[in-house]
């Protein structure tokens, strides 16, 4: 029987002195893994610095390693998304090229599936490299994500995970453009066959996180919009308070005027009432604009992304660069 294949998707953007270390200790790592084979491909997003030519070096030395060059920068749920077009396997590995996904636990993933799992998550105990006020709003963001959507996301899970090819090519079959991973795996997930590992996350071993709070929040709103249609039930629910609203005063003002006979000086409540309704609207307004802006960008199927594809037999002249 020939063994089976892993491949280890890493999507790297401007991550040139991580590229390195991770492929060292990944080949440190998987030194004991029998009866697999590996290949390692490298997803460079589109980055300015040396990440390439570093990921075109290691390829020359070791015919695993496999580089997808995204032409430009699509960000890490398309990077992943071609890694995962591209990778060959029998089970996908997924991982960061930052070291804060260590490869020392890769073996375990591998043995798991061995033993039958199709899915291997992993949970994040600890990230030493965020800070509480962030960890405190992922936490907020998790809460308002999975009240509002059907589809429930684990929280701390980061895509360091392995998918069986079964897995792989289910999630072949979306082809949104906006796409969170972790969503659409948990959209698939079965209720067997799945592990949990627990590990801690350590600091990046160099560079910077790409992800600032404005990144975040962009990624956090459009994870909303992509798994929930509730906001848009927001509107009634806000027409009806504020129609309720105005009732009330309504009444408050006829009984100030005609029974108590205290007429109620008249700018300040229709500043207000005008201010209430003028918000309500707006923010009605935007919410359905999300939507709108969503479904303009889904009609066009645009091709996710553009990429070239390097392997050992072709020839490159980047070894000078390094
Ligand atoms: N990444 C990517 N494209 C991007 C941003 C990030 O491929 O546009 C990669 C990045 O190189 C890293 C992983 O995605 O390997 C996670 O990014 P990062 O470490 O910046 O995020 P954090 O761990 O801080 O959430
Ligand atoms: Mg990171």
């Amino acid at each position: 029987m020939t063994d089976k294949v892993v491949s280890i998707v890493i999507s790297a953007y401007n991550e040139q002195d991580n590229v390195n270390e991770l492929y060292k200790q990944l080949r440190e790592s998987l030194k004991k893994t029998k009866n697999v084979n590996f290949e390692f491909l490298y997803v460079d997003d589109g980055s300015t610095d040396k990440t390439y030519e570093r990921c075109l070096k290691l390829q020359k030395k070791d015919s695993r390693v496999k580089v997808v060059q995204l032409k430009r920068n699509f960000g890490h749920e398309i990077a992943m998304t071609a890694g995962m077009d591209y990778a060959k396997g029998d089970a996908v590995i997924f991982m960061d090229a930052d070291l804060q996904h260590p490869p020392v636990y890769i073996p375990q993933m591998i043995e798991l599936w061995q033993q039958g799992k199709e899915i291997v998550l992993t949970k994040r105990l600890d990230n030493q490299a965020t800070s509480g006020i962030y960890k405190f709003c992922a936490k907020v963001f998790y809460f308002v994500l999975n009240k509002l959507s059907e589809t429930k996301i684990m929280e701390s899970a980061p895509d360091f995970r392995l998918l069986d090819r079964k897995y792989v090519d289910f999630l072949k079959g979306f082809n949104e453009q906006d796409r969170l991973f972790r969503g659409l795996l948990s959209w698939i997930m079965p209720h067997d066959n799945v592990a949990v590992i627990n590990f801690v996350a350590p600091k990046r071993f160099s560079g910077e996180s790409k992800y600032n709070f404005f990144k975040s929040l962009h990624l956090a709103v459009n994870s909303i919009v992509q798994f929930s249609v509730l906001p848009l039930r927001l509107a009634i629910y806000l027409g009806l308070i504020a129609a309720t609203s105005a009732f009330l005063l309504g009444v408050y003002v006829f009984i100030e005027h005609f029974f108590l006979h205290n007429p109620t000086p008249g700018y300040a409540t229709i500043m207000i009432t005008v201010i209430f309704l003028g918000s309500v609207q707006l923010i009605c307004l935007g919410i359905i604009g999300e939507y709108i802006g969503k479904i303009h960008l889904e009609v066009k199927k645009r091709p996710l992304y553009v990429a070239d594809f390097v392997t050992k037999e072709e020839k490159n002249d980047a070894e000078k660069d390094i």
